[in-house]
This record gives C-alpha cells, structure tokens and sequence, in this order.
C-alpha cells in the first residue's frame, strides 16, 4: 500500500523562537491577578489549574494580544512573556497563510498602545496535541484540558490525528510537514532555531 508508506515517512519541521526573552503583555491592557506573589496581566484567555499553573486556556482558538512594546525587527518568530503566546511576522506567515484554516489553527491580531500591528500576529491550535518524549514530565489541566510536557531527549507525536496534517501548532511550536517546506521553499524565521524533524510515533509514547 504505497498510501501507507508514504503516512510511515511523514515528518514535520519544527520552528521554534531562540529568542531567550519574550515580549511582554501591556499590563494596561488586561485585568490583574497576583501569581507568584507577582502581579500578572489576566487576559480572558487565561487559565489557571487547580495547582496553581497558570496557560493558555486550551478550548481557546485565535488569540489576539496587547503587548507592552514591538517584538524585536530583527526577529520573525518571538513569543509573550507570560503566557507564550507565539508570535510570528506576517511576512513569514504568508508563506503558510493557505494551511491556517481557521478550525485548527488560527491567526490573531497583535496590538501595541491599542494599534494593531500589521506586520505580526499571533498563531494558535485550540485543543493541540503536544510532543511526547521518552523521557518527561507532563501533566493535563482539569478545567481546560491544557496539556503540559517537560521533554528530555527525542521527541516525537503520538496522537494519530496529525496524520495527513500539515501545519500544526502546539505549545512547544509551528509544524510543517517536510514535504510541504520543501515544496514551498520556506525558509527558517530569523530568530528561530534551526529546525529539526518530528515523526509520530506509532503504538503510543513507549512503543518503539
Ligand atoms: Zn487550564
């Protein structure tokens, strides 16, 4: 069944920001909440588990933010502080744009001083699936279904249902399949990782 074979070889590119400090929420924006005996921004799309972590709530789609300044001009892919809401330049986005279907992932816009910037915007999965390692620490939020890995090591997907998709948006990044980057010819965004290869594991995360 050559269908089957080509499922077995699929790979997603994963991009992820290096930039080691996001940008952080316009306090003015948002209601308040102290965590950590700190005083935190509250977005309405703010979840907090009952341990007290504190996320993106998981049921949420597009997220649009209200950042205290411009992510750096040098870099195309960034992300909040507080919260990790990722962000990416529209200019690179544009090379994806046809793969945010709006169900899956959405976009979002991103504000500064109540102006939306143009030339960014916010990318999210409601209800993503995460990565799995061989070696991690993970847990799931009762209220939204939040799901939370620390990962050691090799990483991989173990949720079937990424099978045949091609952008992919998670808590640790933006996925896309290795046959549509080629195609596309996309480029790394400046301010991310090289990016390496994700496959999904079959069998779950202890099969090998
Ligand atoms: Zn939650």
């Amino acid at each position: 069944m050559p269908q089957a074979e080509k499922k077995l070889s699929e790979k997603w590119l994963w991009y992820t920001s290096r930039t080691p400090r996001g940008v952080p929420l316009d306090p003015r924006a948002y209601p308040s909440a102290v965590f950590d005996r700190e005083v935190i921004p509250w977005p309405d799309w703010a979840c907090k588990a009952p341990d007290g972590g504190v996320h993106i709530d998981a049921r949420i789609g597009a997220i649009d933010v209200h950042l205290a300044k411009a992510p750096s001009s040098r870099d195309e892919i960034s992300w909040t502080r507080g919260f990790q809401v990722r962000l990416v330049s529209s200019e690179w986005l544009a090379q994806i744009e046809d793969l945010i279907d709006g169900r899956n992932v959405a976009r979002g816009q991103v504000f500064v001083d109540g102006r939306a910037l143009t030339d960014w915007a916010t990318i999210h999965e409601a209800h993503a699936t995460r990565l799995f390692s061989d070696d991690e620490r993970s847990k799931v939020c009762p209220i939204c279904g939040d799901l939370y890995a620390v990962l050691y090591g090799k990483t991989f997907f173990v949720d079937p249902a990424v099978q045949g998709r091609r952008l992919i948006v998670t808590s640790n990044g933006i996925f896309v399949r290795e046959d549509e980057a080629i195609r596309r010819r996309l480029r790394t965004p400046a301010g991310a990782y090289k990016p390496s290869l994700v496959g999904l594991r079959r069998g779950g995360p202890t099969a090998q």
